[in-house]
């Protein structure tokens, strides 16, 4: 087994997503400390027009693919090709964002490979021969350290947004993979994509996120929020109760079962705070919190309260932005 730690890199228009950032991040940290070096792998078309961003952020070795069945066909060939690039290189770690595809992939690659997997994951610690996890667990009010046994390779699904991106230059040298998919990955094929409405958004990527809750009392009033979200150049976000009512889609809703977010600016309106919200955003710079109820829980981790009618608020605050701008 070698020190070198592998990131699975998502990409999106043939760059890296900030999560692979952060995974890089992390990753050289780790690497470093067993003198080892970081491989990211990216599979699909322009793949390998990843590698200068990746190299920024720490990346050695970009092993890329750009075959169009990484494009077209589901987790088969991902797993397919993953597998064999551990039993090559013997990495320390595999790296994926606990994303929806980096679950699918990560799961399939454990059981294939006899890996362990650890999920959840918001924190890793190298210890020389072995890593740990630390994983968050019960919405958030546990943090458990996970050590990996009886497996020489730990597969960890790091939640997004639990590392802040860090630059750490180096040129990632490219190797592209001489990779021939057999008929057996050829299973599932993807059919038609439909973009819901608003999924557009990625609030994890966000910088600035102005989000709704119940406080709202309906879609219409979402329009202030989104007026406010475009003056200062945020996203949008909801509380599940906002989406539960079916004022927002669900693509917006931030919380443990909804989007983990760490942007520079967090404003919750209209949202009391619950625990299960909280955990979806109490990472985030700096939180604002709007809302009428002086002794709503939101406000124990809001750097600046609020208190006050949302609907009177939120205007004036976008009307104000605005005359400031045009000043
Ligand atoms: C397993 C599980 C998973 C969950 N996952 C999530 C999740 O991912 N994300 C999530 O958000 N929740 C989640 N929840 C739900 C969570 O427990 C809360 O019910 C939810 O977050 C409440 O949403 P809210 O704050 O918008 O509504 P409320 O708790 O009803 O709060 C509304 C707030 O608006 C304020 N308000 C009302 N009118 C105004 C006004 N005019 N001006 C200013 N303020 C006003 C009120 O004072 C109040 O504080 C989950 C629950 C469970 C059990």
């Amino acid at each position: 087994m070698s020190s070198d730690i592998m990131v699975y890199v998502e990409l999106e228009n043939g760059q890296p997503k900030r999560t692979a950032l952060e995974l890089a991040t992390v990753a050289a940290d780790l690497a470093a400390h067993g003198g080892g070096k970081v491989l990211a792998i990216a599979l699909g078309p322009n793949a390998a027009g990843a590698a200068d961003r990746l190299g920024r952020y720490g990346v050695d070795q970009l092993l890329v693919s750009e075959d169009p069945i990484f494009e077209e066909f589901l987790v088969d060939p991902h797993v397919d090709l993953l597998a064999r690039l551990a039993q090559e290189f013997e990495p320390q770690a595999v790296l994926f964002s606990d994303s929806a595809d980096g679950r699918d992939i990560a799961a399939r690659l454990a059981a294939r490979v006899g890996a362990g997997l650890v999920s959840g994951v918001v924190d890793l610690v190298a210890h020389g021969d072995h890593v740990d996890a630390h994983e968050s667990i019960f919405g958030g009010n546990f943090v458990t350290t996970v050590e990996v046994q009886n497996a020489r390779l730990g597969v960890f699904l790091v939640r997004p947004n639990a590392f802040t991106p860090k630059e750490s230059p180096k040129s990632a040298a490219v190797r592209t993979l001489d990779y021939t998919p057999g008929d057996d990955v050829k299973r599932a094929r993807r059919g038609r994509t439909v973009l819901e409405e608003g999924e557009a958004t990625s609030l994890e990527e966000a910088s600035v996120i102005v989000s709704g809750g119940r406080g709202l009392g309906g879609p219409e009033p979402f329009a202030l929020l989104e007026q406010l979200a475009a003056e200062i150049g945020g996203a949008v976000g909801a509380s599940r109760a906002a989406v539960d009512a079916g004022w927002i889609p669900y693509a917006h809703q931030v919380g443990q079962t909804g989007r983990t977010v760490k942007p520079s600016l967090y404003m919750a309106v209209g949202i009391s705070g619950a625990v299960q919200h909280r955990v979806g955003m109490q990472t985030a710079d700096t939180i604002v919190a709007i809302n009428r109820d002086p002794d709503a829980p939101i406000f124990q981790l809001s750097d600046l309260a609020v208190v006050g009618d949302l609907f009177k608020i939120v205007p004036a605050l976008t009307a104000e932005i605005k005359r400031r701008k045009g000043a």
